[in-house]
């Protein structure tokens, strides 16, 4: 494997840098506080082809692979991790839904629209009462003639409210088998489909979060993905790609963390020396710069396997769980260094502590990723 960025990876990297500097940077932290989210700068990212990274161009995307798409990520989850989660869920989860498991007409009709942010794509598994254990989930959709009526509530799902179409995954049959869901896609205005309580988090503020209800919904089974029953294991299938994204938010989110830290820590004095002078420091930026050197060996491997149409299954949920425990470790040594001032909000590191914390548990939590890993090593 080659590690040095490519050409389209340098090109990003620049764009992102530059776009954030003039659209988000001088606003993310009125959005963090108000917790909005800023959908016309979201689209504005759709414009420059961030939301069809990995969508073929047939289709409008930029028809890019998994490098630069990690690159995408990370660049703009190291200025602000919300942004970067909500591109993750639009790119990884509701396009990558459909992308890898929708017909033609589907592809024609939603992905070009997604691919532009034109519509901003939401995709529901998780429920109330069934989130490690969404196998077990209670939305069911029962067949009537060339319909589906579909009851039950999702929640925690990204663009709940402002999404304008929803990749929804509901039980079709008894539970108990792994081919008792289907997956559908369902547009905003459905009757029967609206949106619920909007949550109000820790972090990753400017990332929307809401329950969706669904009261008998009809869809027509023209909306249904692939074949009935499949849904789940099409939703598994999506998040050992959607890891991957989490994987990079988190990578994003450790080194802007850690770029922050360094700087801070050449720049504040005590005892009449640089703080980074002190060995205690300066052996905690340099636990943060190698970890966050693994995790990103662990990213590029897995999205080198993916590029290559490989399973990877076990190395997504290695580098999602490793990635997301080191920006949160990352984050928090941030704060550290900075004292007293990584506790307020005139500094960058306390924002990207609150952020971290959601990487170990969306797509997957850390104890649900060893979990997978252990199932792959006793295959
Ligand atoms: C900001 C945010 C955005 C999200 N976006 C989406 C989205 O767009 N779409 C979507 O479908 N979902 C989304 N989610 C949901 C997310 O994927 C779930 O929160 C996550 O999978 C965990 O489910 P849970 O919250 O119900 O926790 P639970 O499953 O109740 O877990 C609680 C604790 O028990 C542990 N646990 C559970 N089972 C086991 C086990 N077998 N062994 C050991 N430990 C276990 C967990 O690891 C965790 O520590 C989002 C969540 C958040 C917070």
């Amino acid at each position: 494997m080659d590690f040095t960025l490519n050409e389209n990876q340098e090109m990003i990297a620049k764009m992102v840098r530059d776009f954030g500097s003039k659209h988000i940077r001088p606003k993310m932290m009125d959005w963090d506080e108000s917790q909005e989210f800023p959908v016309e700068m979201f689209k504005k990212l759709g414009a420059l082809g961030l939301m069809g990274v990995l969508v073929p161009q047939e289709y409008g995307g930029a028809g890019f692979g998994y490098f630069e798409y990690v690159t995408a990520i990370e660049e703009l989850s190291k200025i602000d991790g919300s942004i970067g989660l909500s591109m993750a869920a639009h790119n990884s989860l509701c396009s990558g839904h459909i992308m890898y498991f929708g017909n033609e007409e589907q592809k024609k009709k939603y992905l070009t629209k997604l691919a532009s942010a034109e519509w901003i794509g939401a995709w529901g598994l998780t429920e109330p009462n069934t989130g490690s254990d969404a196998g077990n989930m209670k939305t069911v959709a029962v067949k009537d003639g060339d319909y589906w009526v579909i009851n039950g509530a999702k929640n925690f799902i990204t663009h709940g409210k402002s999404g304008n179409v929803c990749v929804l995954i509901a039980r079709t049959s008894a539970p108990g088998s792994h081919r008792s869901a289907t997956a559908f896609i369902i547009e905003k205005g459905t009757p029967g489909f609206s949106h619920g309580r909007k949550e109000n988090k820790l972090g990753m503020r400017a990332s929307e979060t809401t329950e969706l209800i669904f009261d008998n919904c009809r869809v027509h089974k023209d909306q249904v993905l692939g074949t009935d029953g499949d849904g789940f294991i099409q939703a598994m299938k999506v998040l050992d790609g959607g890891r991957i994204s989490i994987a990079a938010l988190s990578l994003g989110i450790a080194q802007g963390a850690y770029e922050a830290a360094l700087k801070y820590s050449q720049e504040r004095e005590q005892f009449g020396k640089s703080i980074s002078s002190f060995q205690g420091i300066s052996f905690k930026l340099a636990d943060m710069a190698t970890e966050i050197e693994a995790a990103r060996l662990l990213i590029y491997r897995a999205a080198d396997m993916k590029n290559k149409g490989l399973n990877v299954t076990k190395e997504s949920a290695m580098a999602k769980y490793y990635a997301s425990e080191v920006a949160v470790k990352v984050a928090n040594d941030a704060v550290q260094i900075f004292g007293g001032y990584g506790y307020t909000k005139d500094y960058p590191a306390e924002k990207f502590y609150r952020d971290a914390k959601l990487c170990t548990i969306g797509e997957g939590t850390s104890e649900i990723q060893k979990i997978v890993i252990a199932k792959q090593l006793y295959k």
